[in-house]
């Protein structure tokens, strides 16, 4: 049937990040109503967890923390949090969707962000959720936590239970927007790159959270073996990417989050000698290629093109040796730096491909999204600025029914 355009739908929007946040409250904005569905305990997606955002090199969270409040505060908008879609079945009009509630230990209804448990926890499991949260509440990981249950006996309002069950619930949709960005794919397979053989040695996302102003270290430039402020950084770009055994795909954020978090590096602590190994500067338009002129002017970062062919933990640990091949000056070099950031192995989370059953599921990646719109990370490697303009895209073909 053909659907009209001023036909009001609702719509289910698979992923709370910037994308889906951005694509709901188009869709809100317009009359339409809409279940967005997150799987982690809060909106925000990667963007909350991000230091400082490039190119205004602003606090990344601000800006989003308005419109996770619109979000949360339309009435247009029923915002499911620590809800995973299971199964979307395709009717003759329209979806139903499968969703699965899970059950934190903590609930974030009742939780009134006291830090009581976190005062009792003998092993620092509860923690706050993350500094941005809103509204803020604790989580404790099950998992890792023994069976004392002092946070039980000092919570206030009954918030905390380690005997809540998932619950699953049914929601129905005429439309389905796929938002579900990115994930990091292990670097583990790539042994030369030397993920996991050493403290010090971090992919970007790692590296980003170590060094928020708003974690743990307070912005703090320091090693993660020994909390010592390192000499030297060394970010080396398409680890993983644009290489046929991991991700064949240039992940596209990288170079632009490479050079903003040197510079950052450089801001906070200007004797750590920052290198960054490219493989060609992936800095597109005016404002972004002015971002990486700063470097090129004399920021005091350097820029090496080349390859790492090996990066491994010296003996004794202190420090990290990496072989590279410098492309420019046709030389081969070995050097020792105190932290290796690895730039590149990011892949959308779920297959956004077309599927022809009217009964898609997961399969072994992830989903096969029946044939939907799709935006943000998930449908192309793109920074926060791109997957605005994609979600306002697949907004408005949702709206129109225009593909
Ligand atoms: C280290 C690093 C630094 C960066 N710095 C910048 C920067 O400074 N400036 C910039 O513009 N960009 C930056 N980026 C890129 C930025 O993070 C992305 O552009 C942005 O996160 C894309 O938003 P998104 O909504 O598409 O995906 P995401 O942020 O990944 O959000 C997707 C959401 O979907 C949820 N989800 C996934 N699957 C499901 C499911 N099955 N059910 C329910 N929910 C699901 C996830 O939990 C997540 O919350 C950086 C990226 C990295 C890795």
């Amino acid at each position: 049937m053909q659907k009209k355009a001023d036909q009001k739908k609702t719509v289910l929007v698979v992923g709370g990040g910037v994308a889906g946040i951005s694509a709901a409250l188009d869709l809100a904005g317009n009359g339409h109503r809409v279940h967005l569905v997150e799987r982690g305990h809060d909106l925000g997606g990667q963007v909350a967890r991000l230091d400082k955002f490039y190119p205004t090199d602003h606090c990344a969270f601000c800006p989003l923390w308005t419109e996770i409040r619109r979000c949360k505060e339309s009435e247009a908008i029923a915002v499911h949090t620590l809800a995973r879609v299971e199964s979307l079945e395709m009717r003759e009009q329209g979806y139903r969707i499968a969703v699965v509630k899970s059950a934190p230990v903590v609930d974030p209804e009742l939780c009134i962000n006291c830090g009581r448990c976190e005062a009792a926890c003998p092993k620092g499991v509860a923690r706050p959720i993350w500094e941005h949260a809103y509204p803020p509440v604790y989580l404790i990981e099950g998992a890792h936590c023994g069976d004392c249950r002092s946070c039980v006996e000092v919570c206030p309002t009954k918030a905390i239970a380690f005997d809540r069950e998932e619950r699953p619930i049914e929601l129905d949709a005429d439309e389905v927007i796929w938002a579900a960005g990115f994930e990091e794919v292990s670097l583990e397979p790539l042994k030369e790159y030397g993920w996991g053989t050493h403290p010090d040695i971090l992919t970007s996302l790692e590296f980003e959270a170590w060094k928020a102003e708003a974690g743990e270290n307070r912005g703090k430039i320091l090693r993660r073996s020994d909390r010592s402020v390192p000499r030297s950084i060394l970010f080396v770009q398409c680890a993983g990417a644009r290489d046929l055994r991991l991700l064949p795909h240039c992940s596209a954020v990288c170079c632009m989050h490479a050079l903003k978090q040197a510079q950052w590096v450089k801001r906070r602590n200007p004797s750590i000698d920052c290198v960054i190994l490219y493989t060609d500067l992936r800095a597109v338009g005016r404002d972004y290629y002015e971002y990486a002129l700063r470097d090129f002017n004399g920021n005091g970062i350097r820029l090496v093109r080349g390859r790492s062919s090996l990066i491994t933990p010296l003996p004794g640990g202190d420090g990290i040796a990496v072989k590279y091949e410098d492309t420019l000056a046709g030389t081969r070099e070995i050097r020792r730096f105190d932290m290796v950031i690895l730039n590149g192995n990011l892949r959308p989370s779920l297959a956004s491909k077309p599927a022809p059953a009217s009964r898609p599921e997961l399969d072994g990646e992830g989903f096969v999204a029946p044939a939907s719109v799709s935006c943000g990370f998930v449908m192309e490697p793109a920074d926060v600025t791109e997957s605005a303009i994609q979600a306002a895209s697949a907004a408005l073909r949702t709206i129109t029914g225009k593909n």
